[in-house]
């Protein structure tokens, strides 16, 4: 046949998943074209029919099939006259879903999806499953797909943006964590954030939902599910969370007083990895293993060293403000918070309580500094960073030996860092520069 005859693929944004679907589209024999207005650089132009610096709606009027970043705003006007014309528009996420072999256990909420994933995956991995874990996190679904799926179970920590552009979708297991403002930059409101992450159970006939019925929203979700529901955080059925305990459904009680991970969020995080884990058919000696060598992963309350005697911590993965209220929490005292970066669309008031409680002082740093120092300048001292290094510096400059500093932006990093990696990396660096200097700033 010609080249003509192949059918043509189209794929909007080529960050690290788009590019996988490229993959797995050409392995398919389907001709791709690239669109992206950031790069002009795909890094692997022979993978590419044309690369077109731009979203062209007349070109999209082209493909048989559209794949959609999940940075890219499946709203877009650009996207309209494809969808007029019915062309089947979906995430890379989705496209791997079309040719998956191995059960699927699926996560999804505000915060907590990638240590329930990594929990999940390690849980099953003790038990003696050839486990893969990915998606929103790690390896992109359809990587893995390519691969011929080598594993005996996928884990996929799925976001609000992935839900919103899969086809069918039917996970063995699915968990929905919590529900609290993020992302109100993209939606329009908290109401159509929600009913995207509600998404996760759409399709499902059959099969386990995992749910956190000591969150409202998430608990209004699952009332009106026909499936069969294990629930954490609730007393009586399922496990239930108090003090460093967890409550099993057999009434076992497990200390977890040695958790390494901090605060009662990692509870339920614990608690939320058990069912999925188990209804995935995890040992209760392979959990039980798991827990006892789970470290956490980097970024997420993480300890960076210490500056002369004050503990500094890492969260550099809270982008939002529920996550940062979280990790206040996990403190039994005050701290210098460092917050900022890119907003969200949130209202920062919502963290009122927690400042007032937990916070000495605000380092603010970015875009979001304005409006941070308005909602709550008020009630607490806020300083102003002009980077990392300089954020750090002021910080020390409030803190002591009894007050820790906490880098937990509540906002993106995408304003001045490429992703929240590097802005945790460059927090630990200025922590180890000043660590090293004899005289506090
Ligand atoms: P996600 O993949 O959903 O972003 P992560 O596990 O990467 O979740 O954690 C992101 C941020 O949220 C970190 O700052 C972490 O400390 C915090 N966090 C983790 N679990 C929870 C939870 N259950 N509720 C609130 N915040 C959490």
């Amino acid at each position: 046949p010609s080249s003509s005859s192949f059918k043509h693929a189209i794929v909007v944004g080529l960050g690290i998943s788009g590019m996988a679907a490229v993959r797995l589209l050409k392995s398919q024999g389907y001709r791709v074209t690239g669109m992206d207005e950031r790069a002009g650089e795909t890094g692997a132009p022979e993978l590419f029919e044309r690369f077109i610096p731009m979203i062209c709606p007349d070109t999209l009027l082209e493909a048989d099939l559209i794949i959609l970043s999940p940075g890219f705003d499946p709203n877009r006007p650009e996207l309209k006259k494809a969808r007029l014309k019915k062309i089947p528009i979906i995430g890379e996420m989705a496209l791997g879903l079309r040719q998956l072999k191995t059960p699927l256990v699926a996560i999804t909420g505000t915060n907590g999806k990638s240590t329930v994933t990594e929990l999940i995956g390690a849980m099953l991995t003790a038990s003696g499953k050839k486990v893969f874990t990915g998606g929103n996190l790690g390896l992109p679904l359809c990587d893995f797909v390519l691969q011929g799926c080598p594993a005996d179970i996928a884990i996929l920590e799925v976001s609000s943006f992935q839900l919103d552009t899969l086809e069918s979708f039917t996970p063995d297991v699915a968990v929905l964590l919590n529900i609290s403002p993020d992302h109100l930059d993209r939606y329009p409101d908290m109401a159509a954030y929600t009913a995207s992450k509600a998404r996760i159970f759409k399709d499902m006939k059959k099969g386990i939902a995992v749910l956190n019925h000591g969150d409202s929203q998430v608990r209004a979700i699952g009332e009106k599910l026909p499936l069969t529901i294990h629930w954490y955080d609730r007393e009586n059925a399922g496990i239930a969370i108090r003090e460093k305990n967890l409550i099993l459904e057999n009434g076992k009680v497990l200390d977890l007083s040695n958790f390494p991970l901090p605060g009662r969020h990692n509870l339920e995080n614990l608690a939320a990895a058990m069912l999925a884990a188990k209804a995935a058919g995890a040992t209760e000696k392979g959990m039980e293993n798991a827990i006892e060598n789970f470290q956490g992963l980097e970024h997420r309350m993480t300890p960076a060293g210490s500056i002369h005697g004050i503990a500094c911590y890492d969260d550099s993965k809270a982008t939002n403000m529920d996550a940062v209220c979280r990790a206040l929490s996990a403190f039994n005292r005050e701290v210098v918070l460092i917050m900022g970066g890119r907003d969200k669309g949130g209202d920062y008031k919502t963290m009122e309580e927690s400042v007032r409680s937990h916070a000495r002082a605000l380092i603010l740093m970015g875009e979001a500094s304005d409006t941070i120092e308005q909602a709550l300048g008020h009630m607490v001292p806020c300083i102003r960073a002009k980077n990392m290094d300089d954020a750090v510096k002021k910080a020390v400059q409030n803190a002591d030996a009894q007050t820790p500093i906490l880098l937990s932006p509540a906002c993106s990093s995408f304003d001045m860092f490429r992703n929240y990696k590097e802005r945790g990396m460059q927090f630990r660096e200025a922590v180890a520069r000043l660590a090293t200097e004899e005289v506090l700033p």
